[in-house]
């Protein structure tokens, strides 16, 4: 058997239907609610800034949902992904533990972001949009869907945190050179970039305040949307493609994973491995546990509020229970861009929140160093943020060598580094610090939670 379990790319082996975890929920997950009236948000609330499908998809609880013949057809490109069994890892290590990675850095974006991206431009484009407006933190997410747009015609506008802009050049030029508009927010293009600037001038920007941004465009036009990266329902039920795939090539490896690892921002990359194998444990009651790895410093699951919030700074979107530091909270500057977000998506919440997955967290250094192990051994070197679930894997294949304990560790690779050189560099020049959040910061922002009856 060779340890890349990469089935031929033909049709017959790709994922025919996304897996929707709504319909195993052991409890369901709290109503969105309306920012005015916090009443449940209906379909027609949503429909200023998405297309009906996607909204339906937000809103269902069907178990299987089809993956259209057009996203198909994009997905064949680089889908179904490799997963890859890291064994000159796991002899660095030295450990017993069998060591897996599912690896989404073979999209031609680089990340797994494409996967949801090249659905949601294909639902616009049917329902006769022509333009989307977006954010993007690192860049993955606005490179993702530029990529999306030429395929399906569509115009794409891109408001990118102002920190990413700045240090991230190539992003922008990748995005530029699919066509789409790439601006550093906060911006003078809008009523909320233009509040953030007068009292910060020198923001280096959020997700929280480039939502904003972007959702204030697209409320102006009808012929105009907002699409996002992580987080929603909709977004996560499209990442489950591949975990579905996952299981498939776990069988051919003759093998089953014991825990499964990925890196959380909004939840995404995590989620689309993780909820194919969850619906095992739920259905099946197959042992299986589940870690999801946030950074130190913009610890949402495992130091956040589990509440009410917006998702956005100018607190426009619906509101939704979920774990978050606050939606004032601007997280620090670090280089995991795709990582500092406020809240967590609603799915992932309630997950930990009932015990199913166990959140934890890491400081940028160790995620750097376990980076760089990981490329040594595998040969790529991984994302910023993919760091964070390298790390985990690393240490609890180190806790399997301690215990004399052979597991199956599968992980999320969910994307690759070359676009974020300058913090490989900053990091081998010794310039990367472990930065703290600020306690008294995030205490300020979960003191303005909105409340709710
Ligand atoms: C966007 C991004 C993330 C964070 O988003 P999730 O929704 O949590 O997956 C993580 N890794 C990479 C490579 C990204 O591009």
């Amino acid at each position: 058997m060779s340890d890349t379990v990469k089935y031929l790319l033909d049709e017959t082996r790709l994922p025919k239907a996304w897996y929707n975890i709504n319909a195993d929920l052991p409890e369901p997950l709290a109503p969105v609610l309306h920012p005015g009236t916090k009443q449940p948000i209906t379909p027609d609330d949503l429909a200023v800034i998405f297309p009906r499908a996607v909204i339906e998809q937000e809103m269902s609880t069907e178990r299987e949902i089809e993956i259209p013949q057009p996203v198909r057809d994009v997905y064949r490109q680089w889908r179904p992904s490799p997963l890859f069994r890291a064994r000159r890892l796991e002899k660095a290590l030295d450990t017993p533990a069998r060591i897996y990675y599912k690896y989404e850095g073979v999209s031609p974006a680089g990340s797994h972001k494409p996967n949801t991206a090249i659905a949601q431009a294909f639902y616009n484009q049917q329902e006769g949009v022509k333009r989307i407006t977006t954010e993007t933190g690192a860049g993955q997410w606005g490179s993702s869907l530029a990529l999306a747009g030429t395929f399906f015609g569509l115009e794409i506008v891109v408001y990118m945190v102002r920190v990413s802009f700045d240090h991230k050049p190539y992003r922008r030029a990748y995005m530029e050179s699919f066509g789409a508009q790439c601006i550093g927010s906060p911006s003078n293009t809008t009523a909320a970039g233009r509040a953030i600037l007068a009292e910060h001038p020198d923001s280096t920007g959020s997700l929280g305040i480039a939502i904003s941004e972007a959702v204030e465009l697209a409320a102006q036009r009808d012929d105009t949307k907002y699409a996002l990266g992580s987080v929603l329902n909709h977004v996560l039920l499209h990442q489950t493609v591949t975990g579905i795939e996952a299981k498939e090539q776990m069988a051919m490896a003759d093998d089953y994973p014991d825990l499964i690892i990925g890196c959380t921002g909004g939840g995404s990359n995590f989620a689309g491995l993780a909820f194919p194998f969850l619906e095992e444990r739920l259905r099946q009651g197959r042992d299986i546990e589940f870690i999801a790895v946030e950074p130190s410093a913009c610890p949402t699951l495992t130091k956040g509020a589990f509440a009410y919030d917006f998702g956005d700074t100018a607190q426009l979107t619906p509101l939704v229970k979920m774990y978050t530091l606050g939606s004032g909270f601007v997280p620090p500057g670090f280089h995991a861009g795709g990582l500092r977000y406020h809240g967590m998506a609603p799915q992932i919440s309630h997950l930990s929140k009932l015990g199913l997955l166990k959140p934890r967290s890491y400081n940028q250094l160790e995620c750097f160093a376990a980076g760089i192990q990981f490329a040594k051994a595998e040969g790529i070197l991984p994302a910023p943020e993919a760091n964070h679930a390298v790390r985990g894997a690393i240490h609890e294949a180190e806790k399997c060598r301690e215990a004399g304990e052979s597991k199956a560790i599968l992980f999320n690779l969910c994307g690759h580094g070359h676009f974020d050189m300058q913090a490989y560099m900053d990091y081998s020049a010794g310039k990367l610090k472990d930065l703290v959040y600020d306690d008294s910061e995030v205490a300020m922002a979960l003191a303005g939670l909105p409340s709710v009856g």
